[in-house]
Protein backbone atom coordinates (compact mmCIF):
# COMPACT_ATOMS: atom_id res chain seq x y z
CA UNK A 1 0.00 0.00 0.00
CA UNK A 2 1.07 3.56 -0.43
CA UNK A 3 1.73 5.91 2.43
CA UNK A 4 3.79 7.63 4.92
CA UNK A 5 7.03 6.05 6.69
CA UNK A 6 7.89 7.34 9.38
CA UNK A 7 10.55 10.37 8.54
CA UNK A 8 10.97 11.90 5.49
CA UNK A 9 14.10 10.32 3.96
CA UNK A 10 16.70 12.38 3.05
CA UNK A 11 17.14 14.29 0.16
CA UNK A 12 21.03 14.13 -0.89
CA UNK A 13 20.49 15.29 -4.40
CA UNK A 14 23.54 14.36 -6.59
CA UNK A 15 23.99 17.60 -8.65
CA UNK A 16 24.95 17.57 -12.18
CA UNK A 17 27.72 19.89 -11.08
CA UNK A 18 29.14 17.26 -8.62
CA UNK A 19 28.68 14.31 -11.24
CA UNK A 20 30.61 16.72 -14.06
CA UNK A 21 34.06 17.02 -12.05
CA UNK A 22 33.71 13.06 -11.01
CA UNK A 23 35.27 12.20 -14.10
CA UNK A 24 33.96 8.12 -14.69
CA UNK A 25 33.71 6.33 -17.92
CA UNK A 26 31.99 7.04 -21.04
CA UNK A 27 30.31 4.04 -22.66
CA UNK A 28 28.41 3.94 -26.13
CA UNK A 29 24.97 2.51 -25.96
CA UNK A 30 24.55 -0.72 -27.72
CA UNK A 31 24.20 -1.03 -31.21
CA UNK A 32 19.76 -0.38 -31.74
CA UNK A 33 19.69 0.93 -28.25
CA UNK A 34 19.82 5.05 -29.00
CA UNK A 35 17.08 4.10 -31.90
CA UNK A 36 14.90 2.17 -29.62
CA UNK A 37 14.80 4.79 -26.80
CA UNK A 38 14.03 7.70 -29.61
CA UNK A 39 11.22 5.08 -31.29
CA UNK A 40 9.93 4.70 -27.43
CA UNK A 41 9.80 8.13 -26.47
CA UNK A 42 8.05 9.39 -29.84
CA UNK A 43 5.49 6.30 -29.73
CA UNK A 44 4.32 6.70 -26.15
CA UNK A 45 4.36 10.05 -26.27
CA UNK A 46 0.38 10.48 -25.10
CA UNK A 47 0.69 7.10 -22.47
CA UNK A 48 3.74 8.31 -20.53
CA UNK A 49 2.10 7.72 -16.93
CA UNK A 50 3.74 4.19 -18.03
CA UNK A 51 7.10 5.20 -16.50
CA UNK A 52 5.40 4.84 -12.92
CA UNK A 53 4.63 1.23 -13.39
CA UNK A 54 7.78 0.38 -15.30
CA UNK A 55 10.06 1.43 -12.80
CA UNK A 56 8.32 0.57 -9.90
CA UNK A 57 7.85 -2.68 -11.35
CA UNK A 58 11.74 -2.71 -11.54
CA UNK A 59 12.14 -1.54 -7.92
CA UNK A 60 9.76 -4.54 -6.98
CA UNK A 61 11.86 -7.39 -8.85
CA UNK A 62 14.70 -6.05 -7.27
CA UNK A 63 13.43 -6.29 -3.71
CA UNK A 64 12.18 -9.70 -4.73
CA UNK A 65 15.57 -11.05 -5.59
CA UNK A 66 16.62 -9.87 -2.13
CA UNK A 67 13.49 -11.37 -0.55
CA UNK A 68 15.15 -14.76 -2.23
CA UNK A 69 18.85 -14.28 -1.59
CA UNK A 70 17.44 -13.90 2.00
CA UNK A 71 15.91 -17.50 2.18
CA UNK A 72 19.85 -18.60 2.13
CA UNK A 73 21.57 -16.26 3.14
CA UNK A 74 19.39 -13.95 5.80
CA UNK A 75 22.87 -11.45 6.23
CA UNK A 76 21.91 -9.87 3.35
CA UNK A 77 18.79 -8.19 5.44
CA UNK A 78 19.58 -6.30 8.70
CA UNK A 79 18.11 -7.03 11.15
CA UNK A 80 14.26 -6.09 11.12
CA UNK A 81 14.76 -4.45 7.76
CA UNK A 82 11.71 -3.65 5.88
CA UNK A 83 12.04 -3.72 2.72
CA UNK A 84 10.59 -0.75 0.57
CA UNK A 85 10.35 1.74 -1.88
CA UNK A 86 10.29 5.48 -1.44
CA UNK A 87 9.04 8.02 -4.46
CA UNK A 88 10.56 11.76 -3.55
CA UNK A 89 8.13 14.45 -5.62
CA UNK A 90 10.45 17.23 -5.55
CA UNK A 91 8.54 20.56 -6.85
CA UNK A 92 11.39 22.81 -6.46
CA UNK A 93 14.48 21.02 -8.42
CA UNK A 94 11.49 18.81 -10.80
CA UNK A 95 12.86 15.72 -10.04
CA UNK A 96 11.37 12.83 -9.16
CA UNK A 97 13.31 10.79 -6.69
CA UNK A 98 12.98 6.62 -6.82
CA UNK A 99 14.77 4.57 -4.32
CA UNK A 100 14.24 0.84 -3.69
CA UNK A 101 15.86 -1.38 -1.27
CA UNK A 102 16.73 -3.88 -3.41
CA UNK A 103 19.63 -6.30 -4.99
CA UNK A 104 21.21 -3.15 -6.35
CA UNK A 105 23.57 -3.20 -8.93
CA UNK A 106 27.35 -3.10 -8.98
CA UNK A 107 29.06 -0.94 -11.49
CA UNK A 108 29.36 -3.60 -14.63
CA UNK A 109 25.48 -4.52 -13.92
CA UNK A 110 24.88 -1.03 -14.22
CA UNK A 111 26.62 -1.13 -17.94
CA UNK A 112 25.42 -4.03 -18.65
CA UNK A 113 21.15 -3.98 -17.76
CA UNK A 114 21.35 -0.19 -18.68
CA UNK A 115 23.22 -0.30 -21.87
CA UNK A 116 22.42 -3.53 -23.33
CA UNK A 117 19.03 -5.12 -23.69
CA UNK A 118 19.10 -8.92 -22.92
CA UNK A 119 16.08 -9.82 -25.13
CA UNK A 120 16.67 -9.22 -28.89
CA UNK A 121 13.84 -8.48 -31.71
CA UNK A 122 14.31 -5.78 -32.37
CA UNK A 123 12.43 -5.73 -36.10
CA UNK A 124 10.05 -7.62 -33.89
CA UNK A 125 9.55 -4.77 -31.52
CA UNK A 126 8.90 -2.23 -34.01
CA UNK A 127 6.79 -4.14 -36.22
CA UNK A 128 4.38 -4.78 -33.05
CA UNK A 129 5.02 -1.37 -32.41
CA UNK A 130 3.02 -0.13 -35.72
CA UNK A 131 0.45 -2.31 -34.38
CA UNK A 132 -0.13 -0.19 -31.06
CA UNK A 133 0.05 -1.02 -27.18
CA UNK A 134 3.52 0.25 -27.24
CA UNK A 135 2.92 0.46 -23.32
CA UNK A 136 2.59 -3.19 -22.61
CA UNK A 137 5.29 -3.90 -25.33
CA UNK A 138 8.17 -1.92 -23.37
CA UNK A 139 7.78 -4.46 -20.54
CA UNK A 140 7.77 -7.46 -22.56
CA UNK A 141 10.93 -6.89 -24.47
CA UNK A 142 13.00 -5.50 -21.68
CA UNK A 143 12.91 -1.65 -22.33
CA UNK A 144 10.95 -1.03 -19.59
CA UNK A 145 13.76 1.68 -17.67
CA UNK A 146 13.63 3.55 -21.11
CA UNK A 147 10.10 4.56 -20.69
CA UNK A 148 12.43 7.40 -18.00
CA UNK A 149 13.01 9.27 -21.35
CA UNK A 150 9.69 9.76 -21.64
CA UNK A 151 9.08 12.50 -18.46
CA UNK A 152 12.75 13.13 -18.23
CA UNK A 153 16.11 14.56 -20.23
CA UNK A 154 18.39 13.42 -17.91
CA UNK A 155 18.28 10.08 -15.73
CA UNK A 156 20.81 9.14 -12.65
CA UNK A 157 20.74 6.03 -11.57
CA UNK A 158 22.91 5.43 -8.05
CA UNK A 159 23.57 1.68 -6.80
CA UNK A 160 24.66 -0.20 -4.14
CA UNK A 161 24.90 -4.10 -3.91
CA UNK A 162 25.52 -5.10 -0.20
CA UNK A 163 29.02 -6.75 -0.74
CA UNK A 164 30.31 -3.24 -2.77
CA UNK A 165 31.67 -1.02 -0.48
CA UNK A 166 31.34 1.35 -3.55
CA UNK A 167 28.55 3.33 -5.07
CA UNK A 168 28.03 4.07 -8.50
CA UNK A 169 26.32 6.48 -11.17
CA UNK A 170 25.23 5.76 -14.15
CA UNK A 171 23.75 8.90 -15.90
CA UNK A 172 22.22 9.15 -19.38
CA UNK A 173 20.43 12.17 -21.69
CA UNK A 174 17.52 11.62 -23.65
CA UNK A 175 18.74 11.14 -27.37
CA UNK A 176 22.04 10.09 -26.21
CA UNK A 177 24.33 7.75 -27.95
CA UNK A 178 25.95 6.80 -24.35
CA UNK A 179 26.05 6.91 -21.05
CA UNK A 180 28.04 7.51 -18.81
CA UNK A 181 29.14 5.55 -14.84
CA UNK A 182 30.72 7.26 -12.04
CA UNK A 183 31.66 6.30 -8.71
CA UNK A 184 29.38 8.45 -6.56
CA UNK A 185 30.74 11.49 -5.69
CA UNK A 186 28.56 11.35 -2.16
CA UNK A 187 30.23 8.16 -1.18
CA UNK A 188 27.76 5.53 -0.08
CA UNK A 189 24.24 7.12 0.43
CA UNK A 190 22.20 3.59 -0.02
CA UNK A 191 23.29 0.71 2.50
CA UNK A 192 22.20 -1.67 -0.37
CA UNK A 193 19.64 -0.86 -3.43
CA UNK A 194 19.32 1.97 -6.40
CA UNK A 195 18.12 4.97 -6.47
CA UNK A 196 16.76 6.70 -10.21
CA UNK A 197 16.62 10.17 -10.52
CA UNK A 198 14.45 11.65 -12.99
CA UNK A 199 15.32 15.13 -14.32
CA UNK A 200 11.62 16.19 -15.18
CA UNK A 201 10.99 17.64 -18.90
CA UNK A 202 9.06 21.53 -18.04
CA UNK A 203 5.61 19.93 -19.03
CA UNK A 204 6.33 16.59 -17.44
CA UNK A 205 7.07 18.50 -13.95
CA UNK A 206 3.72 20.02 -14.44
CA UNK A 207 2.09 17.01 -15.05
CA UNK A 208 4.05 15.11 -12.28
CA UNK A 209 4.69 16.93 -9.60
CA UNK A 210 1.47 18.24 -8.94
CA UNK A 211 0.40 14.82 -6.60
CA UNK A 212 -2.80 13.64 -7.54
CA UNK A 213 -1.39 12.06 -10.39
CA UNK A 214 1.36 10.86 -9.39
CA UNK A 215 0.28 9.49 -5.76
CA UNK A 216 -2.99 8.08 -8.07
CA UNK A 217 -0.45 5.85 -10.62
CA UNK A 218 1.91 5.27 -7.39
CA UNK A 219 -1.99 3.64 -5.77
CA UNK A 220 -2.76 1.55 -9.36
CA UNK A 221 0.93 -0.07 -9.16
CA UNK A 222 1.22 -0.55 -5.60
CA UNK A 223 -1.43 -3.25 -5.35
CA UNK A 224 1.14 -5.25 -7.04
CA UNK A 225 4.05 -4.76 -5.18
CA UNK A 226 4.50 -6.75 -1.99
CA UNK A 227 6.31 -3.74 -0.11
CA UNK A 228 5.43 -0.70 1.30
CA UNK A 229 5.69 2.74 -1.15
CA UNK A 230 6.06 5.57 0.34
CA UNK A 231 5.17 9.20 -1.28
CA UNK A 232 7.43 11.93 -0.15
CA UNK A 233 6.76 15.62 -1.45
CA UNK A 234 8.18 18.98 -0.88
CA UNK A 235 5.39 21.09 -1.62
CA UNK A 236 2.39 19.78 -0.09
P1 LIG B 1 13.37 -5.76 -17.61
O1 LIG B 1 12.83 -5.31 -16.29
O2 LIG B 1 12.29 -6.32 -18.49
O3 LIG B 1 14.56 -6.66 -17.52
P2 LIG B 1 14.10 -3.00 -17.81
O4 LIG B 1 14.50 -2.12 -18.94
O5 LIG B 1 12.91 -2.56 -17.05
O6 LIG B 1 13.88 -4.45 -18.40
O7 LIG B 1 15.32 -3.16 -16.80
C1 LIG B 1 16.55 -3.68 -17.29
C2 LIG B 1 17.35 -4.34 -16.20
O8 LIG B 1 17.96 -3.34 -15.35
C3 LIG B 1 16.58 -5.23 -15.24
O9 LIG B 1 16.44 -6.53 -15.75
C4 LIG B 1 17.46 -5.21 -14.00
O10 LIG B 1 18.51 -6.15 -14.12
C5 LIG B 1 18.06 -3.82 -14.04
N1 LIG B 1 17.33 -2.89 -13.15
C6 LIG B 1 16.48 -1.92 -13.53
N2 LIG B 1 15.99 -1.26 -12.46
C7 LIG B 1 16.56 -1.83 -11.37
C8 LIG B 1 16.46 -1.60 -9.94
N3 LIG B 1 15.66 -0.65 -9.44
N4 LIG B 1 17.23 -2.37 -9.13
C9 LIG B 1 18.03 -3.34 -9.63
N5 LIG B 1 18.16 -3.60 -10.95
C10 LIG B 1 17.43 -2.86 -11.81
MG1 LIG C 1 11.44 -3.81 -16.09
Amino acid sequence: AAGAGDAAPQATFLSPEQLATAGGESYTYQSDIARLMRVVVSHLYHDRDVFVRELLSNANDALEKVRLIALTDPSILEPAEQLNVTVLADKDSGRIVIRDSGVGMSKEQLAANLGTIARSGTSEFLENLEKGDGGNLIGQFGLGFYSSFLVADRVTVASKTADDTEQWVFESEANADGFKIVKDPRGPTLGRGTEITLYLKPDAADEYLDLPKLRYLIQKHAEYNAAPIYLWSSAS
